[in-house]
């Protein structure tokens, strides 16, 4: 179940109001769109976060409300809504600082207009008061847990102005709570417990309603009850009269009539008091997007004339059913979904995650469920950046890499079989695809009716993609190519209907008249015939996404589905993968994320010797490392994305780099994570085992990171050879020509022409001894490769000993550059994180700055290129004895 958020009333103060929903407008006839900011703001709220991930700080909580003076009793037919909405809290993109919010549920206005969010993610409850740029934590917030001074993933909250007192839906612990306004409080006390509880409600007559969605009911508690009586439901997961489905926000009028959003059923039921059977009031017809349908209805409110307003949290709308209509009005929304002021983007993935897929299960069965696989396909998932007129969900880079971070948290194995799909499978089509093949192709593809895969590697065409044997022949009739040829370890394989396949084309040199093969891509479809599968391959991880041989045996493909032109093949390829890895660089960083609050969540609560474990330096460091490299790849993957969706096309380096970083740092941090973990870290329940056995592969496919290394370093040899123009131009941005380019400065300076800008010219100036180190470091990287290039010329690509140090050096520069580049941005946009984020950068960059010199005196000591002789030297003693060489000890 994926509930969003829902706004909820109790009855004390205003009764000429139904359930009080507090809304307050003055002379509301005279009412513009300025006051009807307010309401819209308030649903606004309801359908959830607004996310803007176009920049680094998506937005700033804005507030024009003036003070209220009356309360409005209800809503007059004709209201309008502004529609374009503004944030009233949080509005600095996802986190747990006091200005942000992770995933905000359930919201309860109080009469003066300050919001009690359910901050769902951050396990807190947070009080947000009318154009305060920061909340108050007033429950939870001592991270996910079952103790009493803790909340885990609270989904409804209310006042109850009786008591003084918030009423929170705890639903991770299942738990209904009661925590004191008093201040001091530190704690709550348990009202309810074993309940799977979603929404909450408290009439006039303070009986408290809870919907239940394990049990598809709502009850009615009287204070001290802890059994309640159904009200709603109770018959069991259904869609007949007497049934709900999933129960999420609820909401009560005066009667007590309860209105349940009744979430996998897309419909709003209203249950009159005391009667057995519900009555659909909303939606009747099925999920939809038309005006007579829901996709899964979420926050609830009624007005006194019994006017329902629902977020339609699937649609990104918010709808207004007055009563008794046969259909809705859109009021706000409905824009598809997005970050702008008059969209939503409802947070559905992760909760899908949450809800519908079991990543350890999936494992085992090494497949995804088709109901997953549904559920993922009726997300959107299988399009996220196939334009909407193909009926994708048209996203920037930006925007997908946020959605790529959620998929990789939850589950690798459909992070690869959705990657594999769009970042490479299908992203030929996208990038070089004539205007028919996509017309063609891309519609089902968005919707996940057809998988695509991308067909490189062979059995002796691996990192040399160039060596592929296959090969496309031309028919004689001209009208096709005969493809031949086998495909090994293709990710979707087995189960994919449309293929981005590379095979030679056979064709005869005009000038030489020599043969020779020019390597093509080619969009094959299975229902082609000629294509088969092998079995899906038993692997060490990912073993839920399906890996297998392709064969082309005669294999007829139309002339029209080349794709990108004849002998274009390696460009192609190569422009594919380098477009998809911000995806994989972006989702990594997410798997951290996830591993870090794990093991944060475990540090806290594991006692030994006598202390909780986070207390100790050892756990401190390791916790602090796992951040950093999770910063400094979010930091590449978003900087990526973003340069990229600002129209930047030179980015294949810094698409390397984080690959290597993020695979590598993924790694790392799970590794880490398991450490922290201890013993149970080992085991299967925690989940992170696999986690490791998945991210293994990711340092291997997309380009081995050795061979990618070699490419970075070797290409950053070129640029200093041949870019010195482009400095000025890219400075801005921090992308790689920035390292290489600086370089080149020192390589001018050598030459007696002026340098250029200084990097602390662009960073925030407390960070600027950090700044120096990077200056400094660049400048040793340019002297260093100045003397390479000096003593070793062109043949410096045979020296990979060397190499291989020059690509990490570049990867620190870099690394040092991106982080610098963010938190600034940080200091700049005011983000609360910004000091935090200053001290790991500082550490960062100390700690890669040291790297730095040790890897420059390295290769320019004549012991190491001794050693490096050496090693040459006894690698070939160990291959030519096929085995180790020491003799054993015991002399056998
Ligand atoms: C689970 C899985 C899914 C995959 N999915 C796909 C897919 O969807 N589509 C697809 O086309 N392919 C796919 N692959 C193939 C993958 O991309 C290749 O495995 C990868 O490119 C490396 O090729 P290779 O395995 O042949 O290794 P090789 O190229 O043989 O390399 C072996 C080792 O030698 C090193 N090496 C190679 N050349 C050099 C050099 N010049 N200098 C120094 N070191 C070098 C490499 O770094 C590596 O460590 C998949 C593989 C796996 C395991």
């Amino acid at each position: 179940m994926n509930h969003s958020k829902k706004k909820q009333a109790n009855g004390v103060r205003h009764k000429q109001y139904s359930n009080q929903q507090q809304t307050h407008y003055s002379n509301y006839e005279e009412l513009g769109d300025f006051n009807n900011l307010i309401l819209h703001n308030r649903i606004f709220s309801i359908m959830g976060e607004p996310e803007d991930h176009n920049d680094w700080n998506p937005r700033l909580i804005e507030n024009t409300c003036d003070e209220p003076e009356a309360i409005i009793p209800n809503i007059p037919a004709n209201a309008r809504w502004a529609q374009n909405g503004v944030t009233v809290a949080g509005g600095h993109g996802r986190g747990n600082a006091t200005n942000q919010l992770h995933w905000p549920q359930g919201l309860f206005v109080d009469d003066d207009q300050t919001m009690i969010i359910g901050d769902y993610d951050n396990d807190r409850i947070i009080q947000w008061k009318m154009g305060d740029t920061n909340g108050q934590v007033v429950a939870g917030s001592h991270g996910q847990g079952n103790r009493l001074n803790q909340l885990n993933g609270p989904t409804d909250v209310l006042i109850d102005k009786e008591m003084d007192s918030l009423i929170i839906c705890d639903y991770g612990n299942r738990q209904v709570i009661r925590w004191s306004r008093h201040s001091g409080t530190t704690q709550g006390q348990i009202l309810i417990d074993n309940i799977s509880c979603f929404g909450l409600a408290m009439d006039d007559q303070r009986y408290l309603y809870i919907s239940d969605t394990d049990k598809h009911e709502v009850r009615r508690y009287q204070i001290g009850d802890k059994n309640g009586t159904i009200v709603a439901g109770g018959n069991g997961k259904g869609a007949d009269l007497n049934q709900l489905n999933s129960p999420g926000y609820i909401f009560v009028d005066q009667q007590q009539t309860v209105y349940v959003s009744d979430w996998d059923n897309h419909r709003v039921m209203i249950w009159n008091k005391g009667e057995k059977k519900g009555i659909v009031v909303v939606g009747s017809q099925g999920q939809g997007n038309i005006l007579t349908q829901l996709s899964h209805p979420n926050g609830l409110f009624v007005d006194t004339l019994g006017t329902i307003y629902v977020a339609d949290s699937w649609n990104n709308r918010v709808m207004r059913w007055p009563k008794g209509a046969k259909q809705g009005t859109v009021i706000v929304g409905g824009n598809g979904k997005g970050a702008g002021a008059n969209q939503f983007k409802v947070p559905t993935a992760s909760k899908f995650f949450e809800e519908k897929n079991n990543p350890t299960k999936n494992d085992q069965l090494e497949k995804i469920p088709n109901e997953v696989m549904n559920g993922l396909k009726e997300q959107g998932l299988f399009g996220i950046q196939i334009p909407v007129e193909y009926g994708g969900l048209g996203l920037t880079n930006t925007q997908a890499a946020c959605l790529f971070e959620i998929i990789s948290a939850h589950d690798l194995s459909i992070s690869i079989c959705t990657g594999a799909h769009q970042s490479i499978g299908f992203k030929g089509i996208l990038l070089f695809g004539t205007d028919t093949q996509k017309r063609k192709y891309l519609p089902k593809l968005a919707t996940g009716e057809h998988i695509a895969a991308f067909a490189l590697t062979e059995p002796t065409a691996g990192s040399d993609a160039t060596s592929i044997k296959t090969k496309a022949e031309l028919s004689f009739d001209g009208q096709y190519y005969i493809l031949n040829g086998t495909k090994i370890w293709i990710s979707n394989g087995g189960i994919a209907d449309i293929f981005t396949v590379f095979a030679q084309v056979p064709t005869i040199d005009d000038k030489t008249g020599q043969k020779q093969n020019k390597m093509t891509a080619f969009i094959v479809e299975r229902k082609f015939g000629g294509l088969t599968n092998g079995r899906s391959e038993k692997k060490m991880g990912i073993n839920a996404s399906n890996t297998a041989q392709i064969f082309f045996e005669d294999c007829k493909v139309p002339v029209q589905n080349v794709l990108g032109g004849v002998g274009n093949g390696f460009k192609v390829a190569v422009n594919i993968l380098n477009n998809g890895r911000f995806g994989m660089v972006a989702g990594l960083s997410g798997t951290m994320k996830m591993a870090i609050q794990k093991s944060i969540n475990f540090a806290k609560n594991r006692r030994q010797f006598g202390r909780t474990i986070d207390t100790y330096g050892n756990i401190q460091e390791k916790l602090v490392r796992m951040e950093m490299r999770q910063y400094v790849t979010e930091s590449i993957a978003f900087l990526l994305a973003q340069n990229m969706d600002r129209g930047i096309s030179e980015y294949q380096c810094e698409a390397a780099i984080g690959k290597i970083f993020a695979s590598e740092s993924a790694w790392f941090v799970v590794d880490e994570a398991i450490q922290i973990h201890g013993g149970i870290g080992f085991m299967r329940s925690i989940g992170l085992e696999r986690v490791l056995r998945d991210l293994r592969i990711f340092r291997i496919f997309e380009g081995a990171n050795d061979v990618l290394r070699l490419f970075i370093a070797l290409t950053g040899f070129q640029y200093v050879g041949l870019h010195l123009r482009e400095l000025q131009k890219t400075v801005k941005y921090f992308y790689f020509n920035i390292i290489v380019g600086e370089s080149s400065k020192r390589l001018r300076r050598g030459i007696g022409i002026s340098s250029g800008p200084n990097i602390n010219e662009y960073i925030h100036s407390s960070l600027h001894p950090s700044g120096l180190l990077l200056s400094k470091s660049i400048d040793y990287f340019g002297t260093v490769i100045e003397q390479l290039l000096i003593k070793y010329g062109k043949a410096i690509r045979d020296e990979q000993f060397i190499i291989h140090r020059i690509g990490d050096i570049t990867i620190d520069l870099y690394s040092m550059a991106v982080c610098l580049s963010r938190c600034t941005q940080s200091f700049q946009n005011q983000i609360s994180s910004a000091i935090h984020e200053s001290n790991l950068v500082r550490i960062w960059c100390e700690e890669a700055y040291e790297r730095i010199n040790n890897n420059i005196n390295l290769i320019q000591n004549s012991a190491f290129i001794e050693r490096t002789r050496l090693m040459s030297e006894l690698s070939g003693e160990i291959i030519d004895k096929e085995s180790t060489v020491p003799v054993h000890p015991l002399s056998f």
